[in-house]
């Protein structure tokens, strides 16, 4: 009889997988969830070291979540958006607008981060439509960024491996430099990164382009799959306040970063700025697609009078109520004085005891940093194997000690559900050391 791997082989096509790669790293067939574990269908368990890309800031299977789950599927499983409405959807805007730094109004809902990031494009350009602005057409992104596949978030990343093969059919975006701090602390502080030439140079390029730019798009704090880089928390302040000042709209794709992974619930919080528009997914419903876009103050006035001036963007699965209740429990978990934002500087230091050690340990780290609960080990490329496939070596590595790392070419992370324990931060860093050790030396 064909076995689920044979079955997922002939029917199934992975994302970011390679299909000469499955004959190195089958994908592995996982039976159940619990907290920070895997479990695979020998019941083997695996450290989600990753958080499953980066969602499950609560861990898998978090009781309260799953009861908020089933109790939302029993009662109203899904209805339009249009023209309709619910509490879960009401209830989740009315906590987000609280929990986000002040000055958004309104929260537009999607599916996906990629879709999040096209509403606040769509809704940037259209404004200017609308407003007399017509010849602000252009986006301004930084250098090694992220926002997403579909074409539009895809325009915006700026590093080519994602981008170069479908570069026809993008946008023609301006491109910032940004610093990268290859020792940042695990807490932001004070003015880093804002004196940079990096940043005079972001700066000069907006000014020099105002005129043509509607808006800004920029991961506050940690471009995630930019290896992990850190331009500061200095850098991110100037740049959003120079754009601001010259009208140019700033979205802030927290996707990534947004729910506590640094620390705060919203990384934006750490530099004191509202941009104007706050993506969301992610951590959002942790463990059920949903995006959401804060949308600042007023921003609608511009969409008043015809019809034809309305917003027409849809997506079928909008405003769903199960991720909807899924997330209000999640931001529940979040709250009062034991709940997980008391509970983060913590678990923060936790870990970064953890990082000096597997750091000291490991003579193939040529750098580590970390902000919040997300750490970064740059390890020398030069140590390498030769068919150039460092990443992938690394994850073998790993899983056969029982932990998920996705490691970004030669930049291991840690981006562990919020929660994980000190035995489990231990188990992580024994098992990241000696995969390092496996692979590239001691
Ligand atoms: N922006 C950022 C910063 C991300 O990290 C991601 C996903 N890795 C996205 C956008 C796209 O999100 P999705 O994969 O849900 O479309």
């Amino acid at each position: 009889m064909a076995t689920l791997e044979d079955r997922d082989r002939a029917v199934l096509w992975h994302p970011a997988t390679h299909f000469a790669d499955l004959d190195r790293l089958p994908p592995i067939a996982v039976d159940h969830a619990r907290g920070c574990w895997l479990v695979d269908r020998e019941g083997r368990r695996i450290l989600d070291a990753i958080s499953s890309w980066w969602t499950c800031v609560h861990g898998h299977g978090h009781p309260a979540i799953a009861a908020a789950i089933a109790r939302q599927a029993a009662l109203l499983d899904h209805v339009m958006f249009a023209g309709f409405t619910h509490e879960p959807a009401v209830a989740l805007a009315e906590a987000l607008l609280a929990a986000a730094p002040p000055g958004y109004g309104r929260v537009f809902f999607a599916d996906c981060g990629s879709a999040a990031v096209e509403v606040a494009l769509k809704l940037s350009f259209q404004r200017r439509r609308q407003s007399g602005e017509p010849g602000r057409t252009r986006f301004a992104t930084l250098q090694n960024s992220y926002h997403g596949e579909t074409l539009g978030a895809l325009s915006l990343c700026g590093s080519g491996i994602y981008r170069d093969t479908f570069q026809p059919l993008l946008l023609d975006v301006l491109e910032l430099p940004a610093p990268a701090f290859a020792d940042h602390p695990p807490i932001p502080a004070g003015d880093l990164g804002a004196a940079t030439p990096e940043a005079d140079a972001a700066v000069a390029l907006l000014e020099a382009h105002a005129d043509t730019l509607t808006a800004l798009v920029i991961e506050p704090l940690v471009q995630c799959a930019g290896r992990m880089a850190m331009p500061g928390v200095g850098y991110y302040r100037r740049i959003v306040e120079a754009a601001q000042a010259r009208g140019i709209d700033v979205i802030a794709d927290e996707i990534a970063v947004g729910f506590g992974r640094t620390g705060r619930m919203f990384a934006s919080s750490w530099a004191g700025v509202t941009p104007d528009f706050l993506c969301l997914s992610k951590g959002l419903a942790g463990v059920l697609p949903l995006a959401a876009v804060l949308i600042r103050r007023g921003f609608e006035a511009a969409f008043a009078g015809a019809p034809a001036r309305s917003f027409l963007h849809s997506h079928t699965f909008t405003g769903h109520p199960i991720g909807c209740a899924a997330a209000l429990a999640g931001l529940e978990l979040f709250a009062g004085d034991d709940g997980l934002l008391a509970r983060l500087p913590a678990r923060v230091t936790a870990m970064a005891r953890r990082r000096e050690q597997v750091a000291a340990a490991c003579p193939a780290v040529v750098q580590h940093r970390q902000l919040g609960m997300i750490a970064a080990f740059q390890v020398d490329p030069a140590r390498a194997p030769a068919d150039g496939r460092l990443g992938l070596e690394l994850r073998a590595a790993a899983l056969a000690r029982g932990v998920l790392l996705r490691p970004l070419h030669d930049t291991i992370y840690w981006m562990p559900p919020l929660v994980i324990s000190d035995a489990e931060l231990d188990t992580l860093a024994f098992a990241t050391a000696a995969t390092i050790r496996a692979v590239l030396g001691g």
